[in-house]
């Protein structure tokens, strides 16, 4: 573990919703918000409406350049995003999951909750100077983020897809010099 688990779950969930917006858009239908959902363990309001699917779909951009950014620039970002959403922190816990923080009152939207612990996340990325784990997937033909969350920071693509279409055209060129 690199972070703390939820830290980790909010950089996992916000790189899921930036990489939805990749062709083919994995974010349009109230089915595709339910995919999402039963991966991250919303707590809190869920709407599960078109209106609620529209707001983290206009998430996504901001969420990208958030988490993409230089150090001093991610920095600017979360400041912008924690300003720009009524806080409400808070000690809890729920399920399985033990005391962590909630930055967000549970009846505000989605997407502001989202927004608010991707930047409550950034803030751990930021102090431990750990931003080089977010990254554009090295595919050369890929957008999407990678997101190495590895101890020996061996991630570099997006997906195992984007990694064995990579293994494999590598050992094809190995194959060709030979
Ligand atoms: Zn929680
Ligand atoms: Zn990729």
């Amino acid at each position: 573990m690199i972070f703390t688990d939820d830290t980790e779950e909010s950089l996992r969930a916000a790189v899921w919703l930036v990489n939805s917006a990749e062709d083919p858009d994995g974010l349009i239908t109230t089915d595709d918000e339910e995919a999402f959902l039963s991966q991250f363990g919303y707590t809190g309001r869920i709407d599960r409406d078109e209106a609620e699917v529209a707001g983290l779909r206009d998430l996504r951009p901001r969420l990208r350049a958030m988490l993409l950014a230089p150090r001093d620039d991610m920095a600017v970002a979360a400041n912008a995003a924690l300003a720009d959403i009524p806080l409400a922190l808070r000690l809890t816990r729920h399920g399985d999951t033990d005391w962590h923080l909630h930055a967000v009152a549970d009846d505000r939207p989605l997407p502001e909750r989202v927004l608010a612990e991707t930047a409550m996340a950034l803030i751990d990325v930021i102090r431990a100077e750990e931003g080089s784990r977010i990254s554009v997937c090295a595919d050369e033909t890929c957008e999407a983020i990678a997101l190495d969350l590895s101890r020996n920071r061996s991630k570099r693509y997006c997906s195992t897809a984007c990694a064995n279409r990579n293994a494999v055209a590598a050992y094809r060129a190995r194959r060709a010099e030979a």
